[in-house]
């Protein structure tokens, strides 16, 4: 008899965004005439820029030549990305990481979701609340947790985020030994500073643990005093893994190209305390269930970092940052509370009630769509997140209509 993987019968269903769109298409049909804006799914609205469309067209003419044309290729990725993005993204920003410690793969979700594979069952694991609902559910799905209670799993290690603190969640008062950070965040668009970062790296090389840092939005951080990877923190190559992206840095949502940064330094150890790279377990579990991700794509990925495309990707990037800067001044001069979107995509706005309650407030009344925060964890209740990921007309019209409702 074929038996399931109990653990996931723990998962609690997520009806955040299958309940948002039951919302949407309900007060569609009692207003057909109206025009929903949708700043709720965090999903880019903007092309690919056109140093990575030239890339892409010339990368899918190599592939109709029989001369040209490649099969698989490194399941690492090809050296030509590799050494790209160790070159532009770290070694020229001051930071020590070498090609070899990249691997490119077709996602920050996967990698985000697969990377705690290669560790032990009975480790304890620090999620930060609220955020991207991945960590939390990959856990559990692996067997990490007991079941839920109040919206929380048994087992897992919550790392607060609220007014107090920034939504910059403080050290665990425990010994834990894996932690996950994301930063710039999704949702808040809190960013950590490097002294705040620098608390973890020690923590982590106190307690032998490791930090899997989600940077999949560090392209939006401006202000340069902020770390735009956890590697400029003194002591992270011993302690941290990076997750990185193309998605949101140059549209690639629909594309699909990522990279896991992997430091030689980084050690895990085995019951009986010896140390193992891990490095060496990642590039096993990598090259066993992954076949990297297709030539274009990668050619593709290469051009974001040609002259033309640096240029492309800053103002990519300088749009949805524009219309962020909007969104958190109108929400603001309207006397709400605002994080984010100064050095991220997303406003993170305290709605002084119940999340729902003003996601229905902004649909019903001004034909808006956000996204709840209590949908990311039990500390983003009260909250919403409104993301900035659309044209500069339906943003400004957007806030004209929540002005007018509010
Ligand atoms: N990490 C975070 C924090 C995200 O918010 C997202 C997508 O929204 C991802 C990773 C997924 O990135 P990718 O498109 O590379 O899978």
């Amino acid at each position: 008899m074929i038996k399931i993987n109990e653990n996931y019968h723990k998962l609690q269903a997520s009806y955040l965004f299958s309940d948002i769109a039951k919302r949407v298409a309900a007060h569609q049909a009692s207003n057909p005439q109206q025009t929903i804006i949708k700043l709720g799914i965090g999903d880019v609205t903007r092309a690919l820029p056109a140093a990575c469309i030239k890339a892409f067209h010339a990368a899918v003419d190599e592939m109709a030549n029989d001369c040209s044309f490649r099969g698989y290729g490194p399941e690492q990725g090809y050296d030509f990305l590799r050494e790209a993005i160790a070159r532009e993204d770290y070694q020229a920003r001051g930071t020590n990481i070498e090609a070899d410690e990249i691997f490119v793969s077709d996602g920050a979700k996967c990698d985000s979701g697969n990377f705690q594979e290669i560790f032990s069952t009975d480790i304890t694991v620090a999620i930060p609340d609220p955020v991207y609902p991945v960590y939390v559910d990959t856990n559990v799905m692996a067997g990490r947790t007991g079941e839920a209670r109040d919206s929380r799993y048994e087992g897992l290690v919550y790392l607060d985020g609220n007014k107090q603190n920034g939504f910059i969640p403080d050290l665990p008062n425990e010994p834990v030994d894996l932690i996950y950070l994301c930063f710039p965040n999704n949702p808040t668009g809190a960013m950590a500073s490097k002294e705040q970062l620098q608390k973890w790296v020690d923590f982590a090389r106190e307690n032998k643990a490791l930090i899997l840092y989600d940077a999949a939005y560090e392209a939006f951080v401006q202000d340069q005093t902020l770390p735009r990877s956890i590697y400029q923190i003194t002591g992270a190559r011993e302690v941290a893994i990076e997750f990185r992206s193309f998605s949101k840095t140059a549209g690639f949502t629909g594309t699909r190209c990522a990279f896991t940064v992997v430091p030689k330094e980084c050690m895990a150890y085995t019951g009986g305390g010896d140390k193992v790279p891990v490095h060496s377990l990642w590039n096993r579990r990598h090259t066993t269930k992954f076949n990297s991700v297709s030539y274009p794509v990668q050619r593709t990925a290469q051009a974001v970092y040609s002259p033309e495309g640096k240029g492309q990707v800053k103002e990519l990037i300088s749009y949805y940052l524009n219309n962020a800067k909007h969104i958190r001044q109108q929400m603001e001069s309207l006397g709400y509370e605002c994080i984010g979107g100064e050095n991220s995509p997303y406003i993170w706005i305290d709605g002084r009630t119940d999340s729902w309650e003003f996601f229905d407030r902004l649909l019903n009344k001004a034909g808006v769509v956000c996204t709840p925060g209590a949908g990311f964890g039990k500390c983003g209740e009260g909250y919403i997140r409104i993301s900035a990921f659309n044209s500069l007309e339906n943003v400004q019209q957007a806030m004209v209509r929540i002005r007018k409702a509010l």
